[in-house]
């Protein structure tokens, strides 16, 4: 797959506020931040969507929740709560051909999330 900007981060060719990294992962911040916090987690693999988790990639995934959960934490938005969410291709509304975990926190959020955009499958 072709590189995106996620990749030029985990090379670190481009700045990012990098909150935590290790051998699998990174968590940045989202530089459009929805919500008081909102940072992404995504696996060093490049892996283009959803639907391209592979079988040997499932414990990978998984550890994205991790992290998730250890950053929240680390920030201080865990025990009021967060939202995590992996949009998938056009209609999940995905920009970025590099899986990432989006995760939001510090306010109420609303559900569902919606858009008025008429586009349907039928
Ligand atoms: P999605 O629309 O689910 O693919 O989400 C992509 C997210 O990446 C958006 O929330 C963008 O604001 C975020 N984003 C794009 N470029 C950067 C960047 N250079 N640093 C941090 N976040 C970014």
């Amino acid at each position: 797959m072709a590189d995106t900007i996620f990749t030029k981060i985990i090379n670190k060719d481009i700045p990012a506020d990098i909150l935590y990294e290790d051998e699998l992962s990174l968590a940045f911040k989202d530089i459009n931040p929805q919500a008081p916090v909102h940072f992404l987690v995504i696996p060093k693999k490049a892996i283009a969507t959803i639907n391209d988790i592979g079988e040997d990639d499932r414990e990978l995934v998984g550890h994205l929740s991790y992290v998730a959960a250890k950053v929240a934490d680390e920030l201080g938005i865990a025990e009021e709560g967060y939202r995590t969410v992996m949009n998938c291709n056009e209609f999940g509304g995905q920009s970025v051909y590099h899986i990432h975990l989006h995760v939001m926190g510090g306010k109420l959020l609303g559900w569902p999330p919606f858009t008025d955009k008429p586009k349907t499958l039928e």
